[in-house]
């Protein structure tokens, strides 16, 4: 393999007696960046990110974390990772501060006054007992660890869940401030917007294969819009002909009251569409921003997958 990636799988795939929960897929994350992965429930997120850790094994395929296979590096490996589990369970009469020192112990030093400063921008309390704090503030606690070492590496299990919006800012924030400090960044989430504000790159996981991998930027170019165009002085049949034939265009409409109205849904690059309407008087003109939702939500439930798995 390639370790000049942070993180790197090939081919991995991982079975749970008849269940499949990843069908072979292949990732190459950059140092230095945010690389987010999305899927609906089950898509093998959690999965992926136990293999990356060496908490379980895969059935097939391999593995590469900051250059060493997960299963052999060890503590040495282990500690410059950063982890939040999906499901974090925290209990116990410990405050967070002195649950935070233990974790110190294991994960190695901590720069003085860092841990304040995190639960400071998070909000959270560290004087009170875990087993006292709701789910929203063991989900910060979880944070402050994975963070408050700076490690080359922090890998994210929907990190955001349970969090308020204000605090989801503030972990973004966090997450951007790693990544420009040369920390390299995984993290998995239903929510695409927090991808969309934080990663560089994303991949969309679908039933244990990846569906897509794009920078953030060219998933918005492959996004659906809808527009609405008014056009003067033209016969609908004029229109309805200069529009025929683009293949990015769907769910035409026209309508006539006074002016021609054109509404129709554009897939992808607009270039055509717009270079085929301005032959006509343009009245009017309203473009939709690119619902990337609506885009990925399609991928989710596309037929077929379209990479290379
Ligand atoms: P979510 O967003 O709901 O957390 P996910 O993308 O993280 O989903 P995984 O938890 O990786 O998905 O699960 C992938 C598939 O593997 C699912 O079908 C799940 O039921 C199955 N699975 C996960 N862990 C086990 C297990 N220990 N035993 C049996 N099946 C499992």
């Amino acid at each position: 393999m390639n370790s000049t990636y942070a993180l790197e799988t090939r081919a991995l795939a991982k079975h749970y007696g008849k269940t499949v929960a990843l069908r072979g897929i292949d990732l190459a994350v950059k140092p230095g960046t945010v690389f987010g992965v999305i899927g609906p429930n089950g898509a093998g997120k959690t999965t992926a990110i136990r293999v990356l850790l060496d908490i379980i094994r895969p059935s097939s395929g391999s593995a590469e974390v900051l250059g060493q296979n997960p299963r052999t590096g060890g503590t040495a490996l282990r500690r410059q990772i950063g982890y939040v589990p999906g499901e974090l369970r925290l209990d116990g009469r410990l405050t967070g501060a002195t649950l935070l020192r233990y974790y110190e112990s294991i994960s190695g030093p901590v720069a003085p006054g860092a841990i304040e400063a995190l639960a400071g921008r998070l909000d959270l309390d560290l004087g009170r007992a875990v087993h006292t704090l709701s789910k929203g503030n063991k989900q910060k606690l979880g944070l402050v660890q994975a963070f408050m070492h700076e490690p080359k590496l922090l890998v994210l299990d929907e990190p955001t869940s349970g969090l308020d919006p204000l605090v989801q800012q503030e972990f973004l924030r966090m997450v951007r401030e790693a990544r420009d400090n040369g920390q390299t960044v995984f993290l998995s989430s239903h929510v695409l917007s927090e991808i969309q504000q934080a990663a560089d790159e994303v991949a969309i996981l679908r039933d244990g294969r990846i569906v897509i991998v794009s920078d953030v930027e060219s998933l918005r170019e492959t996004a659906i819009r809808r527009v609405r165009v008014g056009i003067m002085d033209a016969a609908a049949s004029a229109v309805q002909a200069a529009l025929a034939g683009i293949p990015q265009l769907t769910d035409l409409k026209l309508s006539e009251n006074g002016e021609l109205r054109v509404e129709a849904t554009v897939e992808g690059n607009i270039d055509p569409f717009v270079k085929a309407i301005a032959r006509f008087t343009v009245s009017d003109l309203a473009l939709e921003e690119p619902d990337l939702e609506e885009s990925v939500l399609r991928l989710y439930s596309a037929p077929e997958a379209t990479d290379e798995n």
